[in-house]
């Protein structure tokens, strides 16, 4: 009997998390019992408007039926089998369906599938090592790239992420990303970077730029147009490879299937994740046979990487993404969204900026503190809407909604923002 069929209520569970789970897993007192689209009802009953979407993993809905069908279709034909002992059907056809969405250069792209994003991104800096025999990594500031070594060394924040978890990853080399918000442009950006490779690192031996085209747990921060474009240009001359973190903004976020597809370039490697495997574990890196395939057999892998399940949801997850009539929903739900948050700053002047790309919008606060956006979350969720907060400051408030969400849902959810934070500003006055 399960710990709420024992006790019957959400304060019983949230007891036995306090007891047997660790205190390092920050969570909401939300206990959920069952999702569908864009709404998600805890174990008492109460209903809520999800615009945190799993942390961006439901980007086609909690439940998305081809992906549930297809779900159990693979249950009652096999579990895991390991991708390297027996082969089977759904990784290849995942990997095919990537090859076909793939924004990368070259004709002829190959995936391998991993079960976290951290994991893609440790396996990118593995190919583009291999691939270029260089053992350097560029990464920007505001950057989110996981919590393993080598990717919370890559990270940007120092509370909570990496405070205490020292010593980090060797030939991790750090620049400032655009941030025009705070004053830093795509201009000031490219020289920092020609800088630090005068004053800190010789270009030569960086294999790869890792950057997320709009930045995720950084504060929602979408590269300027201009920047992709000029980056892969002066890391070309050095021959330093140019790796899209697409592990939040990816899989029909921002409107198109990549985010990178919308600033007119083509990445060397692409990484991919969250939302891939439609609420199951799945990511992947992709990318030109030529530079894949520079690693040698068994140079890559991993015992769940790719686990079936997760495949047949992916390629339910996949077809859907790419259809004309998802990502024209996804550009209007895009517009809608940036008008009311527009409309809502113009009412409010704790709102700095509205900001992102396509549907992937968010609101920063003019101050650089978390108070304010918690207390924004947490009224919220009292009023039966799911928001989340990121920045390097933690004060800016996301809105990840799945891109499958009623007009209905949305207007009350926007609604629900605009009274959230009219009461804890109230609050907070
Ligand atoms: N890269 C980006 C851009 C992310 O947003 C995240 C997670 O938020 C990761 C990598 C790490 O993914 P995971 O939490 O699946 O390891």
């Amino acid at each position: 009997m399960s710990i709420r069929e024992r006790t019957g209520s959400s304060e019983a569970v949230i007891a036995a998390r306090e007891r047997y789970v660790a205190r390092g897993i920050a969570t909401t007192p939300i206990v959920v019992s069952r999702a569908e689209g864009a709404r998600v009802e805890d174990v008492d009953g109460r209903l809520y408007i999800d615009f945190a979407g799993g942390l961006g993993c439901q980007n086609t809905g909690h439940g998305l039926p081809a992906a549930v069908e297809a779900i159990r279709e693979q249950l009652d034909r096999y579990l895991h089998q390991c991708f390297m002992v027996g082969m089977y059907e759904p990784y290849v056809e995942v990997c095919r369906l990537l090859a076909e969405v793939s924004p990368c250069h070259g004709t002829e792209q190959r995936s391998i599938l991993l079960s976290s994003g951290a994991e893609a991104v440790e396996n990118a800096v593995k190919i583009a090592r291999a691939a270029t025999g260089r053992p350097a990594v560029l990464v920007f500031d505001h950057a989110f790239h996981g919590r393993t070594l080598m990717t919370m060394t890559m990270t940007s924040k120092v509370v909570p992420y990496k405070q205490g978890f020292g010593p980090f990853a060797p030939e991790v080399y750090r620049a400032p990303a655009p941030y025009p918000y705070r004053g830093v442009t795509s201009d000031d950006a490219i020289c920092a970077i020609e800088h630090l490779f005068k004053a800190e690192v010789d270009p030569a031996s960086i294999a790869c730029a890792v950057l997320e085209p709009v930045q995720g747990e950084g504060g929602f921060i979408p590269m300027p147009p201009d920047f992709p474009k000029r980056l892969q240009e002066l890391l070309g001359r050095h021959g330093i490879l140019f790796v899209a973190d697409e592990v939040q903004s990816g899989v029909g976020r921002t409107g198109t299937v990549w985010a990178i597809e919308q600033y007119g370039v083509e990445p060397d490697l692409l990484i991919s994740g969250k939302s891939l495997g439609g609420g199951l574990p799945l990511a992947g890196v992709t990318g030109p046979a030529e530079i894949v395939d520079a690693v040698e057999p068994g140079g890559l892998g991993g015992t769940f990487g790719g686990n079936p399940l997760a495949c047949a949801a992916a390629v339910a997850v996949l077809d859907e993404v790419r259809k004309p009539e998802f990502l024209e929903r996804a550009c209007e739900l895009g517009r809608e969204i940036r008008m009311r948050l527009e409309q809502l700053a113009a009412r409010n002047a704790s709102i700095g900026e509205v900001r992102g790309l396509g549907p992937m919008l968010a609101v920063e606060l003019t101050e650089p503190t978390p108070d304010l956006a918690r207390t924004i979350t947490s009224a919220a969720r009292e009023k039966g809407l799911l928001l989340l907060a990121c920045g390097l400051y933690g004060n800016v408030i996301r809105i990840l909604v799945p891109l499958v969400v009623s007009d209905e849902d949305l207007a009350r959810g926007l609604e629900l923002v605009e009274e959230s934070l009219v009461d804890a500003s109230t609050r907070a006055a």
